[in-house]
C-alpha cells in the first residue's frame, strides 16, 4: 500500500508527480493556505507532510499526527517549523538549499537597484502621465557602483550577493558571528561588527535565518546607526526586520530607502504605511520565484519526502541528530 500524504499546496509538476507517483497523496489546491484546522484534520492518518513556510508546524500539531514519519518544507528557511519538537517525535525534516541561493540573490540586487534608481517610483511617474521632459534634477538616486555593501549573515545567499557586488566595483562588508572562515574567492571582503557595517555601508543586506536571536535584528538602534541615504534590503523574513522602527526611520530621514522582498505580518495589509511611502519598495515574497529554481526546490523537497517515508536519511536534513536518536 502506497503512504498517505498531504501536500499543502499546487507545487510544481517536476515534484508533484514524483509524490502523486509514489504516494497515495491529497493535496490542497487552492490559491490561499490550507485554514489551521483543515491541516490538523488532515495530518491525523498521514505519514508524509510536503508543506510550504505558510503552514505552521508545531507540537500541537505533531500530537495529532501519530503516523507522521517526515516533514518536507519547500523552502531553505524553515522558521514555520518547530524543528527540536520534531526531533523529539523521532521526525526528520527537510528544507532545500542550495538550489535557490543564486536565484534569491539576484532578487536581493535587483531590489538593491531598483531602489537606489528608484526604478518602481519612476515607472509610476511615467505611468501617471507626469513626465513632461528631461529634467535635470528628475529622479536623481545613487550608485551602485563603487559603493559599500554590506551583508548581515554570510552564508550560501549572503556570499551570492558579494558576488554579485563584484561586477559593481562595491566595498564589502560582511557580519556573521557564525562565520569561520572566508571562501578564497571572496578573500577581499571585510568581516566586521554589525557596528561598523551599519556606520559604513551605504546598501545593507539582511539575509540571515528567522531565529530567537535574528527576529528584530534590525530594530530602532540599527536603523539610527545606518547613514541617512543609506538603503536596506531584506530579502530573508520578514520579522528580521522590526516594521515599526522601519516605518519611522524612512519617514523621519533616518535611512534613505528600503527594499523588501518579505514583510511582517505577510502579506502586509494594502492599507499598511509602509505601503504608502515612496522610498519603501514591497515585493511579494519571490526572490526565489524564477521556473527552473522553484521546479529544482519541488523536486528536492520531493525526494527528502520519499526517502523520510522510505526510512532513508533525507538528503537536506535540518535536524540528523533524529537519526542518532534513532540508531
Ligand atoms: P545559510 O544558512 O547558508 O546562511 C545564513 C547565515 O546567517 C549563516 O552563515 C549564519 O551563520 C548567519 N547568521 C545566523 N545568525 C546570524 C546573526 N545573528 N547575525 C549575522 N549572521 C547570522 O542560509 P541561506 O541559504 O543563505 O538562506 C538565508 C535565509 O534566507 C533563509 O534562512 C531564509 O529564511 C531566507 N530566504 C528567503 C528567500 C525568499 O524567498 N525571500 C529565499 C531563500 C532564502
Amino acid at each position: 500500500m502506497k503512504p498517505k500524504v498531504y501536500v499543502t499546496r499546487l507545487v510544481p509538476e517536476a515534484g508533484l508527480n514524483m509524490v502523486l507517483k509514489s504516494c497515495d497523496a491529497e493535496v490542497w489546491e487552492d490559491e490561499l493556505p490550507v485554514p489551521r484546522e483543515v491541516l490538523l484534520e488532515k495530518v491525523a492518518d498521514i505519514e508524509g507532510l510536503y508543506c510550504l513556510l505558510t503552514e505552521r508546524i508545531d507540537a500541537a500539531l505533531l500530537d495529532v499526527a501519530p503516523k507522521l514519519r517526515v516533514v518536507s518544507n519547500y523552502a531553505v528557511g524553515y522558521n514555520n517549523i518547530d524543528v527540536p519538537a520534531c526531533t523529539a517525535h523521532g521526525i526528520p525534516v527537510g528544507n532545500t538549499p542550495g538550489v535557490l541561493t543564486d536565484t534569491t540573490a539576484d532578487f536581493a540586487f535587483a531590489l538593491l537597484m531598483a531602489a537606489a534608481r528608484r526604478v518602481p517610483e519612476a515607472v509610476r511617474y511615467v505611468l501617471d502621465g507626469r513626465w513632461k521632459t528631461w529634467g535635470p534634477k528628475l529622479m536623481l538616486g545613487v550608485d551602485v557602483y563603487g559603493a559599500t555593501l554590506g551583508i548581515i549573515g554570510f552564508g550560501r545567499i549572503g556570499q551570492a550577493v558579494a558576488r554579485r557586488a563584484r561586477g559593481f566595483d562595491m566595498r564589502v562588508l560582511a557580519h556573521d558571528p557564525f562565520l569561520e572562515a572566508l571562501p578564497p574567492a571572496l578573500d577581499d571582503v571585510e568581516v566586521v561588527d554589525l557596528a561598523t557595517l551599519l556606520a559604513q555601508s551605504d546598501f545593507v543586506s539582511v539575509h540571515v535565518p528567522l531565529t530567537e536571536s535574528t527576529h528584530h535584528l534590525i530594530g530602532p538602534s540599527e536603523l539610527a546607526a545606518m547613514k541617512p541615504h543609506a538603503v536596506l534590503i531584506n530579502t530573508a523574513r520578514g520579522e528580521v526586520v522590526d516594521p515599526d522602527a522601519l516605518l519611522a526611520a524612512l519617514t523621519g530621514g533616518q535611512i534613505g530607502a528600503a527594499a523588501l522582498d518579505v514583510t511582517e505580518p505577510e502579506p502586509l495589509p494594502v492599507d499598511h504605511p509602509l505601503l504608502a511611502l515612496p522610498n519603501c519598495l514591497v515585493a511579494p515574497h519571490i526572490a526565489s520565484a524564477s521556473i527552473a529554481t522553484r521546479n529544482k526546490m519541488a523536486v528536492i523537497a520531493a525526494e527528502n519526502l520519499l526517502a523520510g517515508l522510505e526510512g532513508r536519511h533525507l538528503s537536506h536534513c535540518v535536524n540528523p541528530e533524529v537519526y542518532a536518536r534513532r540508531e
